[in-house]
């Protein structure tokens, strides 16, 4: 994971918000230059036009230093899978048992395997290989989402089962495709380099 490949979809050039709007529906409100896109606060979350299903997505942040705060005050961001599923992005540095608020958690699901986050004001990577729920005709869902995440590096979910949507979800609609959303939680956390790789959803049945 991590090396961008020749099929990739560019999600954010590096110039502009063009293939992104706000989640409200209005265009997005975040600023962009030198091909970093900065949360900027009460304009809401952002969200790309485009829809997907399984997929692996690289993504790099940075945190804002905001040493007096904490907990859920300190650099709150989130990139929701599909819209549907957080994962949290947070300044949890140096906590010794991260939990299932902090940084790079299933938010509220699924605390991570181990604490990778880095300091405040360092670039840091999320690579994720994520599978879409998959629903019966009737829209019951037969195998939930799934999700593996390295952060720096490091594996902090292994395959994880999301036990539906998190809370601030755009919706319940589980088996649809869906966007990628990064949270406005009001702290200016720095994003760049975000590319994802559809795939397909299964091999043949051809032995
Ligand atoms: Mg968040």
């Amino acid at each position: 994971m991590g090396n961008k490949p020749e099929n990739a979809i560019v999600l954010f050039n590096g110039k502009d918000l063009n293939g992104w709007h706000a989640r409200n529906g209005g265009d997005a409100g975040w600023e962009v230059s030198d091909g970093v896109i900065t949360v900027k606060k009460g304009t809401g979350d952002i969200v790309t036009d485009q829809k997907f299903t399984d997929f692996m997505l690289h993504l790099e942040w940075m945190e804002p230093d905001m040493p007096e705060a904490t907990g859920q005050a300190k650099g709150n961001s989130g990139v929701y899978l599909q819209g549907r599923y957080e994962v949290q992005v947070l300044d949890s540095y140096g906590i010794e048992v991260p939990g299932m608020g902090d940084c790079g958690a299933i938010y509220n699901q699924h605390a991570p395997l181990v604490n990778a986050c880095k300091p405040a004001l360092e670039w840091q990577t999320y690579d994720m290989v994520f599978r879409g729920a998959r629903v019966d005709d009737d829209g019951n869902v037969v195998d939930q989402a799934r999700v593996t995440i390295m952060q720096n590096g490091q594996i902090i979910h292994n395959n994880v089962e999301m036990q539906g949507p998190t809370g601030g979800a755009m919706d319940e609609n589980v088996g649809e495709p869906g966007p990628l959303l990064l949270q406005d939680h009001g702290n200016p956390i720095k994003y760049r380099n975000i590319w994802l790789v559809e795939l397909p959803l299964k091999g043949s049945d051809k032995y």
